[in-house]
């Protein structure tokens, strides 16, 4: 498989899994931009020999992305091949009454927001050219209710929504879109929701990973590498006729019911 000569900007992409995908497009040829709020982190990107090419930016603020999208395209003579709308956190846990609103907005603010808003200022590049490959981070939360996680869950199955009625509007153009469903990524963000459900549901840690380990049928955690696989087929040759699909990479899910 190969992206090479394409250009593609993956949002979050300093840590996590929008690094692992930065990283993987890049060592299969593509020139890869990746935007971050993490400012430090950028800055060790941009240091050195680093192939892949960083900018700091909030990829909920319009402005910001307005500012981002004109500096690539800027350096890039108009071109965009790839877009990843990766950007996302974890949001509040807990019974929706205890929820404040602007948790909530925020939540799908930098899950939902962010991806509309990239991928308004992508469309016209990619119209242009007749073809391109949009990918959007959805979750297993996007595929079923998620009990104490109310506003994550909202904005995964938001961000399906987006790309099943996206990918009708633009295959016309050539242009394909696809949500990939993480399972339970290994990793900090993991370990702090884990840490957050705990202390919410007053239990064991210990005992939230072993739960979330079995609603799994393969009894597993996925790596962020998992998921760079799946983004580098559905954006290589190779995946040239998927679009409008929510890809589970995620041992498969069973539920995601937690509440005893
Ligand atoms: P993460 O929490 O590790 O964060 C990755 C990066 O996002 C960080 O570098 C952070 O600085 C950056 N970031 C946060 N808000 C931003 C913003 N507004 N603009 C720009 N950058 C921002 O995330 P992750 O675990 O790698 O998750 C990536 C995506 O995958 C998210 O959409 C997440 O919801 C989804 N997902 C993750 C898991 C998991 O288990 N980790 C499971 C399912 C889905």
């Amino acid at each position: 498989m190969s992206v090479s000569g394409k250009i593609a900007l993956v949002t979050a992409g300093a840590s996590g899994i929008g690094y692992a995908i930065a990283k993987l497009l890049s060592s299969k040829g593509a020139q890869v931009w990746i935007c971050d709020i993490d400012e430090r982190r950028v800055a060790q990107l941009s240091d050195g020999e680093n192939p892949i090419r960083a900018i700091v930016g909030d990829v909920g603020d319009e402005d910001d992305v307005n500012r981002l999208f004109d500096h690539v395209l800027g350096q890039t003579q108009g071109q965009l091949d790839i877009l990843v709308n990766n950007a996302g956190i974890a949001g509040p846990n807990g019974p929706l009454e205890t929820l404040h609103p602007d948790d909530f907005n925020e939540t799908l603010r930098i899950n939902l927001l962010s991806a509309f808003l990239c991928t308004r200022k992508a469309l016209p590049v990619m119209k242009k050219c007749r073809s391109g490959s949009i990918v959007n981070l959805s979750s297993t939360a996007g595929l079923y209710g998620f009990p104490l996680r109310t506003p994550y869950a909202a904005a995964k199955w938001g961000i399906i929504g987006l790309t099943k009625s996206l990918a009708m509007e633009a295959g016309a153009f050539g242009i394909r879109v696809n949500a990939i469903c993480p399972g339970s990524v290994s990793g900090p963000r993991m370990d702090r929701v884990i840490a957050d459900e705990a202390s919410t549901r007053k239990i064991d840690e210990d005992d939230v990973r072993s739960q979330f380990v079995k609603q799994t049928s393969l009894r597993c955690f996925v790596e962020a590498d998992d998921i760079a696989q799946m983004v580098m087929f559905i954006c290589s040759d190779e995946g040239a006729k998927i679009s409008g699909q929510a890809l589970a990479v995620d041992g498969n899910t069973e539920s995601l019911s937690q509440i005893d």
